[in-house]
């Protein structure tokens, strides 16, 4: 499922493709994804200029103009493949090589759109668990999918203070904590055991008493996790698409995550990666130098 660093990743590689074009054909193959498709999905967005690609949490959000915004979230299997005319070299870190034109046609692609130039961007979801919704620009902060989300970790904004005013009443494990959306915005599971791992706290220590120097390595790991996500996704996504034009398939190195058993990778530390399940979710940590 993609999680924070991959949605980033997908928005820096659609951004340049999509910012400041216009979208000639919109192409809905139903009705709905995981709830129904904006009644006239596709005439609604069809001669829209895109003025900005963003990302709050997990969201995607392609602001157009007259003030309207797609909201889009990939559910678990939600992904956009691009498909150009010829081949054709962008500037930039995101550069694209693409394949011909044709795809859009396979069972999953649900959703086609094509801009002005001759880009076609598809959305294939074989699980369905993906949204496309469409709300007013200037009112997504009061959104019902936006209104309680908490701060957005990679914000200068996001500081041990912040952290520890969200805790201070918290009687959760950290884990599930860190994992609630109102506490900060877009973290899942792989990137939060990863981010405690490296904190050396415990998965299982009380959330309000994560305070201090524990708050301000809790924070810096976090940001340093998803920082290094971002740069290996970002690698990965030029790779992928220079193979076949396709975004989203991203490979990290995880110290704990999906590593039971295996010996923990901290230098010194003899440890075994151990998994317990906390509000129904996995964690991976290791019970030595996280203890
Ligand atoms: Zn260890």
């Amino acid at each position: 499922m993609p999680e924070l660093p991959e949605v980033e990743t997908i928005r820096r590689g659609l951004a340049p493709l999509l910012s400041g074009h216009r979208l000639i054909h919109v192409d809905a193959k139903r009705e709905d994804l995981r709830v129904s498709l904006p009644v006239n999905f596709a005439a609604r967005l069809e001669g829209r200029r895109v003025r900005t690609l963003r990302r709050r949490a997990k969201y995607l959000l392609v602001d157009l103009d007259g003030s309207e915004t797609l909201i889009v979230h990939l559910g678990m299997s939600g992904r956009f493949t691009v498909h150009r005319r010829g081949v054709t070299a962008m500037p930039g870190r995101f550069a694209l090589r693409m394949t011909s034109i044709g795809s859009g046609s396979g069972k999953h692609d649900h959703i086609v759109f094509e801009t002005d130039e001759g880009t076609r961007i598809v959305f294939t979801d074989h699980r369905r668990f993906g949204l496309m919704l469409l709300a007013n620009t200037g009112e997504l902060d009061r959104h019902p999918l936006f209104a309680g989300l908490g701060p957005e970790p990679l914000d200068q904004s996001f500081t041990a203070a912040t952290l520890n005013s969200l805790l201070e009443d918290k009687r959760a494990p950290i884990k599930a904590a860190l994992l609630d959306q109102r506490v900060v915005a877009g973290l899942g599971n792989i990137y939060v055991c990863e981010s405690l791992f490296r904190a050396r706290i415990s998965p299982k220590r009380r959330a309000a008493s994560v305070t201090g120097v524990r708050a301000t390595k809790l924070v810096r790991a976090i940001k340093a996790v998803l920082k290094a996500a971002l740069a290996a996704g970002g690698s990965s996504l030029r790779d992928y698409v220079h193979t076949d034009g396709e975004l989203g398939n991203f490979q990290h190195h995880f110290n704990v995550y999906d590593r039971e058993g295996k010996a923990c990778s901290r230098k010194g530390c003899t440890g075994t990666i151990r998994r317990i399940v906390q509000g129904g979710r996995s964690t991976f940590y290791c019970p030595v130098c996280q203890g």
